[in-house]
């Protein structure tokens, strides 16, 4: 396409999608498919599907590229919805923790305790006990440091949870909402599946076909290495509806200031072997490691393949957006932000996904929340 024609090009679609990850791919589909709309969903990255991306990578060994992505989810909603694009295979994802030179479980279980503390508890009653002995009461923990406290203890919080937060997220556990941590479960039996969720599966050929298959429709056209600022000034103004799914400071020219977001680089290594680690992801909380997890992708696939990848993770300030920093200041700084996007709703214009939204979404919620958006806009018909 030449420049003159993707201006004439732009300016006859009905709905403008902005990112074309989950959240964008799930309305870019429902318009197109259920009410016939015409949709253009651009993305400043060469490839669809946001962060789920995964491909078939030079050694033959499909591969994650921003990390891995494990469905999991109690939304009956989202999980038929999901049907649609993809057969699955059940997949419970489980993590060991290298402690002390040791793989444990996490989430803690009672094997974890065992392990570290070379003891024999052997049912749920011992393990609650063991807990009431060893764990820092606090009534209602109001951040990540107390949350961890309250459930697993000081001497677990310093080996498991303490170093590895810091590295993730460079910002002491005391300053971070306590929900960061809450995130993982803690068990007092041998449960060593890293999720509670009841329905816990992998897509038979990777995320990728999911996003091809929304997006295959003959209302959406799909732009990649576009940015919202190539093509606002030519879009249709009679335009239906916009959705915005990226930073939500950046949609708005950080003219309140910038929201943090923490990065991701990957360090990916192909080995001529079956396996390198056990374990789909292995954790390193330990502060003299520079990563923070290794993840192995052939664990996540029914692949047969001579070789592996891995991907050894570490967490920067530098590089594409992958988390909203939970603190208190970004979040005053967000809800600024978010009073300026709700006022943009009387044009139509909606925020949607976890960086406009500035929310820890896993795959399921971002998934949900565009669902949800659309039963509720479509309801105002
Ligand atoms: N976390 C930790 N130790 C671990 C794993 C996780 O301290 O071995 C903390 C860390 O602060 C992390 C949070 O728990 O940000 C949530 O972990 P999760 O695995 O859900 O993070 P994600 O997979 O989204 O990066």
């Amino acid at each position: 396409m030449t420049k003159k024609d993707v201006k004439v090009e732009l300016g006859k679609f009905d709905i403008y999608i902005i990112g074309a990850g989950i959240s964008g791919s799930v309305l870019a589909n429902k318009y197109a498919t259920l009410q016939n709309k015409k949709v253009l969903i651009i993305d400043t990255r060469d490839h669809i599907g946001g962060n789920c991306f995964d491909y078939v990578n030079g050694d033959g060994v499909l591969v994650s590229k921003y990390g891995a992505h494990l469905f999991h989810t109690n939304y009956e909603d989202v999980w038929e919805y999901l049907q649609n694009f993809s057969t699955w295979y059940k997949y419970e994802h489980k993590v060991k923790s290298m402690v002390d030179g040791q793989l444990v479980p996490i989430p803690v279980n009672i094997e974890t305790v065992n392990l570290i503390f070379k003891l024999n508890i052997k049912n749920e009653g011992e393990m609650k006990l063991w807990f009431d002995k060893n764990i820092k009461k606090i009534e209602s923990p109001v951040n990540s440091e107390e949350s961890a406290l309250n459930r697993v203890g000081p001497v677990l919080y310093e080996k498991m949870f303490k170093n590895y937060t810091i590295k993730q997220w460079d910002i002491e556990p005391k300053d971070l909402e306590a929900a960061v941590m809450d995130r993982i479960p803690v068990r007092s039996n041998f449960d060593d599946r890293y999720f509670n969720d009841s329905l816990q599966y992998l897509p038979t050929d990777g995320y990728t076909p999911i996003f091809n298959k929304m997006l295959e429709n003959e209302n959406i056209t799909v732009l990649t290495n576009t940015k919202w600022e190539d093509i606002q000034a030519f879009i249709n103004p009679d335009y239906e509806k916009i959705f915005f799914t990226g930073k939500i400071d950046s949609f708005f020219e950080d003219k309140l200031g910038k929201l943090e977001y923490r990065s991701l680089k990957f360090e990916f290594e192909t080995f001529d072997k079956e396996y390198f680690q056990k374990y789909g992801v292995i954790n390193y909380p330990e502060s003299n490691i520079p990563y923070t997890r290794i993840v192995e992708y052939k664990h996540f696939t029914k692949q047969k393949l001579s070789k592996t990848t891995i991907s050894k993770e570490y967490s920067t300030w530098e590089g594409d957006p992958y988390y909203p920093v939970p603190t208190q200041k970004n979040r005053d700084l967000f809800d600024k932000y978010k009073k300026l996007a709700n006022d943009l709703e009387k044009n139509n214009i909606y925020f949607v996904g976890r960086l406009a939204n500035y929310k820890y979404f896993n795959m399921d919620q971002a998934f949900k929340n565009a669902l949800d958006l659309y039963s509720e806009l479509s309801k105002k018909l």
